[in-house]
C-alpha cells in the first residue's frame, strides 16, 4: 500500500522554503525525502515536522556525487518509488562582495551548490523518474533575471539552472517533465534553524511595494511546485515559473 504513496524528495528541505514545501506534502498525505546538509536543521526536522511516519531525513551535500549517489539510494530504499524531485538546497545569500575580490572558491561553492547539485541529482534520479513518469522541479530566482550589484555567483549559477531546466525538458520528455521556479523576496525567517526568538514584522512599505500586497511565503512557492508535479501540468515542461508577487513586472525608472 505505502509502495502506492507518491514519494517527493526534496533538498535544503531542513529549513525555509523547501521546509515549507516538505510540510505542504507531507499534509497532502505525500512521502516525503528531506535532503540537507545542516545537521542541526536535519535534527531539528526530527522532532515537531508533520507526520513521522512519512517523513524521511538525510544529511548530505548535494554538490558531493558520492553523497547523492549514497542518499538517493537510501531514498529508494525507504520510499520504494520517486515521484518528484525539487532540487531547492541553495547558498541563498547573493551577494559575493565586489567582483574584484570574489575568490574563484567562493565563485566556485555557489556555482556547485546551487547548480552542479541539481544536475547530479538529475543524473542519480532520472532512473526512478522514469519509471513513475515523475518530474523535477529546479528552485532558481528572480535573480536569473534581474539584478543588485555584487551577486554574480548567485545570479549565475540561477541563470544556469534555468538553463539546466529546459536542457533536461528536452532530453527527459515524454517521460519525466522538468521546470524550475523563480522565487522573489520569500520571508523564510520563521522556517530558520534555529529558530528565531523574536521575529520583527516586515514594514507596510516591504508588503505594499508588491503588486499582490504581500511578501511571499514558503506555502506560495509550495503551491506552485504542487501544481508543477500534479497531473494537471502534464503539459507543461521546460517552463520557469516567476513566483514574486508581481515585483519583476514593475516598472523600475527612477522620477
Ligand atoms: P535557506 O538557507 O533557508 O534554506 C536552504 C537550505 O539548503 C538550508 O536548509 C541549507 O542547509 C540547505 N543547503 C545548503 N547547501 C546545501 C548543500 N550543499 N547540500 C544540501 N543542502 C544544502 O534558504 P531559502 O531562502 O529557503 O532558499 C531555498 C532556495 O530558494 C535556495 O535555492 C534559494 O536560492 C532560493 N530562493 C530563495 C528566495 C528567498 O527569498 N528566500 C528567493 C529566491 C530564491
Amino acid at each position: 500500500m505505502a509502495q502506492q504513496t507518491p514519494v517527493i524528495l526534496v533538498t535544503g528541505g531542513a529549513q525555509g522554503i523547501g521546509k515549507g514545501i516538505a510540510t505542504y506534502f507531507l499534509e497532502k498525505g505525500w512521502r516525503v525525502v528531506v535532503l540537507d546538509q545542516d545537521a542541526e536543521a536535519i535534527k531539528a526536522c526530527e522532532q515537531g515536522f508533520g507526520n513521522p511516519d512519512n517523513l524521511h531525513l538525510i544529511t548530505m551535500d548535494v554538490s558531493c556525487e558520492g553523497e547523492v549517489v549514497t542518499a538517493v539510494a537510501e531514498a529508494l530504499r525507504w520510499g520504494g518509488r520517486l515521484d518528484a524531485v525539487v532540487n531547492n538546497a541553495g547558498i541563498a545569500d547573493p551577494d559575493n562582495g565586489p567582483i574584484e575580490s570574489l575568490e574563484l572558491a567562493q565563485w566556485q561553492r555557489r556555482i556547485d551548490v546551487n547548480l552542479t547539485g541539481a544536475f547530479l541529482m538529475a543524473k542519480h534520479t532520472v532512473p526512478h523518474l522514469r519509471q513513475s513518469k515523475g518530474s523535477i522541479v529546479n528552485m532558481a530566482s528572480t535573480r536569473a533575471l534581474q539584478s543588485e550589484p555584487n551577486s554574480e555567483a548567485y545570479a549565475a549559477s540561477k541563470g544556469g539552472l534555468i538553463a539546466l531546466t529546459h536542457a533536461l525538458a528536452v532530453s527527459l520528455g515524454p517521460d519525466v517533465r522538468a521546470n524550475s521556479i523563480s522565487p522573489g523576496w520569500i520571508d523564510v525567517r520563521a522556517w530558520q534553524t534555529p529558530a528565531p526568538s523574536e521575529l520583527e514584522p516586515l514594514s507596510a512599505s516591504d508588503h505594499n511595494q508588491h503588486p499582490s500586497g504581500r511578501v511571499g511565503t514558503p506555502a506560495d512557492v509550495a503551491a506552485m511546485v504542487a501544481f508543477l508535479v500534479s497531473p494537471g501540468a502534464r503539459f507543461v515542461t521546460g517552463q520557469n515559473f516567476v513566483v514574486d508577487g508581481g515585483m519583476t513586472r514593475k516598472m523600475i525608472y527612477e522620477d
